[in-house]
């Protein structure tokens, strides 16, 4: 099999590479491969049974079109500020072009018109005032909120757009390996997901893996297989945290999404809130070797009683150990253990009272789990104690912008982990030290958000398109 472009991965990195490329006629033959299954058959059982399938051989949820924007809340960062480190590789002014320009797709595509974030300037100035007085930086950040179901109608259009522009996708197919033999990639061995045992070679002139979060490890092995130029990055590493729509009102109404950065006595490590979810559930997801994180989205029509926001602290390592992956997911194991394979539950007021919190507790308190299947029991027990510390006096700062925040009864769900590690080295059009290898999104450890990855396959798009490479 011989293309021009071959994708690995068809989340919005990859999307976004193939739809550029249409919109610049390239004309030439372009070919996606994923892991997982066209949108239209992704669907996750726990919607309906409540109870997480664990499905096999991959998760709903993060694998197949639209990766894992598909069952995410949509919300578009459109501020070059957030949602990774692309600016430091091509620069801010033209990241924040190319946003602007990708918001327009998303439009075109059937994204809402409206921007949260932009209005009552003075009373986002209150807010910000708080943050300032506890310490906290408030980061702003527009955002388009696209909401689960859009999201997914905005996919499925895309899906249907890149087919009948003549781009081909083979579903259920997962890279194994990338064809690479003296310094230059030629293609990559995949297989079906059923039949691992006969892979066959695709070749293309350009090689371009995508593989979001889900593929961070397997590209890792591509790293340390094929001398890939990489450098061992940050992970984080924290809790979802739940209260009543109550508490968080004034946040989620003039900034949907409140952007608040801290580096807390005494570790001085970087914390900072992380999608929040107005009215919105918390989920699952399930990564491979059975490991479970939590996560949290937001529909647009149906809402819960409750918002739920990520509290995530970032780690780096240096001598004798630098395998940030590797330490997380030592740590996510440790909490779903002590969850029986589930998430772990507890309640801010038990941490603080050294006690496990029990599942007839929960039924006390205002706050009632999204995420029914969580079992309550001690956060404290897998946490390691520089990330709780520095969650715990974190959550007390948040309280003084937000009044009630660090009340007894707030849920504290963990594991919650982005695997952004193994910055792939690169220059400003992504060429690695491979020939004819790009590597874009999540997996490439420089982005961390549906907007900056989509922007990095329209950039991708642009640069074989010239032939800028
Ligand atoms: C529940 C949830 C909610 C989220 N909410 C938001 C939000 O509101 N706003 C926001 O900005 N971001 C959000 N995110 C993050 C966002 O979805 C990701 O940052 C974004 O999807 C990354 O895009 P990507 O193209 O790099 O990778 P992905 O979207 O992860 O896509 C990668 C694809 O590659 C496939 N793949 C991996 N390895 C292989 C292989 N070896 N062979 C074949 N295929 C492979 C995977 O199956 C996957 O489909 C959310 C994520 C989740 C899970």
């Amino acid at each position: 099999m011989k293309y021009d472009v071959l994708i690995v991965g068809t989340g919005p990195a990859g999307i976004f590479t193939a739809l550029e490329l249409l919109r610049n006629n390239y004309g030439k033959k372009i070919m996606m491969i994923e892991q997982g299954r066209s949108l239209e058959r992704r669907a996750c059982a726990k919607f309906k049974t409540k109870d997480c399938a664990k499905c096999r051989p991959y998760c709903h949820i993060t694998s197949g079109f639209s990766g894992a924007g598909a069952f995410s809340d949509g919300k578009l960062s459109l501020s070059y500020e957030v949602g990774g480190d692309l600016p430091d590789l091509i620069g801010s002014k033209v990241t924040q072009e190319i946003i602007d320009y990708t918001d327009k797709i998303y439009l075109d595509f059937g994204a809402d018109e409206k921007i949260e974030g932009t209005e009552n300037a003075e009373k986002i100035k209150d807010i910000r005032r708080r943050a300032i007085q506890s310490g906290l930086k408030l980061v702003d950040c527009p955002i388009r909120h696209l909401g689960t179901e859009k999201a997914r109608e905005i996919y499925l259009q895309l899906q249907k757009y890149l087919i009948e522009n003549g781009v081909e996708i083979l579903y259920n197919t997962v890279c194994l390996d990338l064809n690479i033999s003296g310094g230059e990639c030629s293609g990559a061995k995949c297989a079906d997901v059923s039949n691992l045992n006969k892979p066959i070679v695709i070749n293309a002139e350009h090689i371009v893996v995508a593989a979001g979060r889900k593929g961070a490890h397997w590209l890792d092995k591509m790293c340390r297989i094929h001398n890939i130029d990489h450098k061992p990055g940050t992970v984080d590493i924290g809790v979802r945290v739940e209260v009543r729509n109550e508490i968080m009102e004034e946040v989620n109404e003039l900034l949907y999404e409140a952007k608040l950065v801290g580096y807390p006595k005494p570790f001085k490590n970087k914390v900072r809130t992380f999608c929040q979810n107005p009215g919105g559930f918390v989920s699952q997801e399930n990564y491979d070797d059975n490991l479970a994180l939590v996560n949290g989205h937001s529909y647009k029509e149906i809402k819960s009683a409750n918002t739920n926001i990520a509290i995530l602290c970032s780690h780096n390592f240096s001598v004798p150990f630098n395998e940030p992956i590797s330490y997380a997911q030592k740590v996510g194991k440790l909490a779903n253990m002590l969850a029986d394979g589930h998430i772990l539950v507890q309640r801010y007021g038990d941490i603080l009272d050294g006690k496990r919190t029990w599942a007839n507790e929960l039924e006390l308190s205002n706050v009632r789990p999204t995420l029914k299947d969580a079992v309550a029991g001690d956060i404290s027990a897998a946490l390691p104690y520089r990330t709780l510390i520095n969650i715990l006096s974190f959550i007390q700062a948040m309280d003084k912008v937000v009044t009630g925040f660090a009340s007894s009864e707030t849920l504290l769900y963990a594991p919650e982990i982005k695997f952004y590690s193994n910055k792939i080295q690169m220059d400003d059009r992504f060429n690695t030290n491979i020939k004819n290898l790009h590597c874009l999104g999540d997996s490439s450890g420089w982005t961390r958000g549906l907007m900056m990855a989509s922007v990095m396959g329209v950039l991708m798009g642009r640069y074989i398109n010239s032939r800028e490479l």
